[in-house]
């Protein structure tokens, strides 16, 4: 069914392309299936994939021919105190961060972590000041515009 409706809609005259929906259940079918459905899409012509965007993904479906994604990891995981840096994921809600004097991330160079550390993010969140998810969730859209940033270098250079 996935094959003969991206025949049919592949066909027609849009300007891109919309992938979204039940994937089977786990990420290896996704991939399958999203095979599938773009090489049944003209490739002149962009494709986006629906609400899909951790990171260990995103390498994988670029990879597959995705252009462009939307996804609410980035601030879904600030608003539960997750920062995404680049040693992995921390939970500045956690009270031990109210000690810390570093910034989110020492290899991020967005105004949160140029400006602000762990400890009074992780104070804010203790004294219920919603500035603590506004800050989180910069510094996590930052962190994952660079992330594609670098797998954009990475494709312009040939390595992917
Ligand atoms: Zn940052």
């Amino acid at each position: 069914m996935r094959v003969k409706s991206a025949k049919f809609i592949g066909s027609l005259p849009f300007d891109g392309f919309a992938v979204g929906g039940e994937f089977g259940g786990d990420k290896k079918m996704m991939l399958k299936i999203l095979k599938w459905i773009f090489n049944e899409l003209p490739e002149n012509k962009p494709r986006h994939l629906l609400g899909i965007g951790f990171l260990e993904d995103i390498p994988k479906i670029i990879a597959q021919g995705v252009d462009t994604f939307d996804c609410t990891v980035p601030t879904n995981y600030a608003r539960r105190g997750i920062a995404f840096t680049s040693k992995g994921k921390i939970d500045v809600f956690r009270g031990r961060f109210l000690k810390d004097n570093n910034s989110l991330d020492k290899k991020c160079s967005c105004q949160v972590c140029q400006n602000y550390t762990r400890s009074y993010i992780s104070h804010l969140y203790k004294s219920q000041e919603i500035t603590a998810l506004r800050l989180l969730t910069e510094h996590n859209l930052y962190f994952f515009n660079s992330y594609v940033e670098k797998i954009r270098r990475d494709i312009k250079r040939g390595k992917i």
